[in-house]
């Protein structure tokens, strides 16, 4: 077999393993570029795709290929920058019509699933730290009702969960055996209950949930310290799950961190999956930029892509915002955004810890994820609800800000530096026992760190 021959046959059988996204990625620019005795070098545009294919997809595409001639024994990954240097270069003249496409697709959404068609898992990336959430999400969208149920997925702000949930609601519906799906926000599940109360239909209010066979609730951690509309919520819940329906649910926290949410809900929450989203590294960020301008049939240069993917780390909507702003600017003047350029217009983009993340915002933070007015943090008490968060706060001040005890001390009213250190330690040390905890404080930094 031809060395071109057997690379398009590889290809053709990766795209049935792999999402489409994931696949522009990592395989643009590869081909086989000699083969050596028993080995094949394969060569890549660049250190990611080396390192990306080689860790991912090293036993795989051997398999193919000594599937396909059995001498191969052994794959190497060769940079080839040359295809860089092509891929800079190109014309871009033909795709100036394209830029056209940015204007805002969004309005596509279905009135009766309420679904987004633009969220699918074709264009979803998928690295280790989504890993799970999309494999769970596949399994549900495969066997809606039977694999997981419900499904409850969070993470912090613009991590994907919406995107993840839509594109299962999506693949069910277009199956021909035509399964109803409901997408819906909390806030309208919170109002459609609130005001089936007020105006005493509630039984008419389940009944127009009945037939649903796949209802997503997203951002369910609205839903906390609303105490009647969770017992209204708990039988719905209940009515649509004695039924195999499935049900998916997206919060920026576990269940078990949702304040104020009725132990029965929580644990039909925790019942069936729980994943999480979390933040992706320098080189899955580095993909998901190509597989977005990919979708656009646009590009920008390997350079000021690098440094997108190096800077805009706060979350994935910040890297598309980031994205949008150079290509906005290339539409208006007709021009591709170097380098140099890109800095400038991306200075609103590009994350400092050291601007973000301050006393302030560790305090406000603290306290409204553990649902408490800040001043109570620096309430004199024993209480567990408040010693805890307490707690949490002089950790975060010292292990983020590098706070000294004393100071610490003095913040809270001049408490003895010694409680500070008590504090931290025990939160250090619990924090390493206690998945829990752990858990907690990530997703603290999290919004810490995301403005
Ligand atoms: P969340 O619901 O967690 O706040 P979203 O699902 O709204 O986040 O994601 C924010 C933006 O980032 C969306 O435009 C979404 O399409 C995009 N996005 C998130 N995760 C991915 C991913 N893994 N691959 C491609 N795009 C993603
Ligand atoms: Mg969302």
């Amino acid at each position: 077999m031809e060395n071109n021959e057997l690379w398009q046959s590889v290809l053709a059988q990766m795209q049935l393993h792999i999402s489409k996204a994931n696949f522009a990625t990592w395989f643009q620019n590869t081909q086989i570029a000699a083969k050596d005795n028993e080995k094949i070098i394969i060569s890549v545009p660049n250190a990611f795709s080396k390192e990306w294919l080689s860790n991912k997809y090293y036993k795989l595409m051997l398999k193919i290929m000594h599937e396909a001639d059995t001498t191969i024994k052994e794959l190497e990954f060769k940079i080839n920058p040359q295809s860089l240097n092509t891929f800079k270069d190109e014309k871009i003249e033909s795709e100036k019509i394209n830029i056209e496409q940015l204007k805002f697709e969004e309005l596509k959404t279905n009135k009766d699933t309420n679904l987004n068609s633009k969220y699918t898992f074709e264009n979803f990336v998928v690295g280790s730290f989504n890993e799970l959430a999309y494999a769970a999400s596949l399994a549900v969208s495969e066997n809606p009702g039977y694999a997981y149920n419900p499904l409850f997925i969070y993470g912090g702000v613009g991590l994907g969960k919406t995107h993840l949930m839509q594109s299962i609601g999506n693949k069910i519906a277009e199956n021909p055996k035509k399964k109803k799906v409901r997408y819906m926000p909390s806030e309208k599940l919170v109002t459609g209950i609130v005001g089936a109360i007020r105006s005493n239909t509630m039984e008419a209010f389940k009944a127009s949930l009945a037939p649903i066979d796949v209802l997503i609730i997203d951002d369910i951690q609205f839903i906390s310290g609303k105490s009647k509309c969770q017992e209204e919520f708990f039988h719905v819940f209940n009515a649509l799950y004695e039924k195999n329906k499935q049900i998916i649910f997206s919060s920026d926290r576990p269940p078990n961190a949702i304040p104020e949410l009725e132990e029965r809900l929580k644990s039909r929450f925790e019942g069936g999956m729980t994943v999480d989203v979390s933040l992706p590294d320098y080189e899955t960020r580095l993909a998901i930029l190509k597989s977005k301008l990919q979708e656009k049939n646009l590009k920008l240069p390997e350079d000021v892509l690098e440094y997108i993917a190096s800077n805009v780390k706060k979350n994935i909507r910040e890297l598309e915002g980031a994205l949008n702003s150079l290509l906005i600017y290339y539409k208006i003047n007709n021009n591709i955004p170097t380098l140099e350029v890109s800095k400038k217009l991306l200075k609103g983009f590009v994350f400092s810890p050291f601007d973000i993340a301050n006393y302030k915002k560790i305090i406000e933070t603290v306290a409204k994820f553990y649902n408490l007015e800040e001043k109570s943090l620096f309430h004199v008490t024993r209480r567990k609800e408040i010693v805890r968060p307490r707690q949490v706060a002089m950790f975060l001040l010292r292990k983020e800000l590098k706070y000294s005890f004393p100071a610490i001390a003095r913040k809270f009213g001049g408490k003895d530096h010694t409680t500070v250190i008590y504090a931290y330690k025990k939160i250090l040390q619990e924090s390493e026992e206690n998945n829990k905890l752990t858990e907690e404080l990530n997703l603290i930094r999290q919004r810490v760190y995301s403005g």
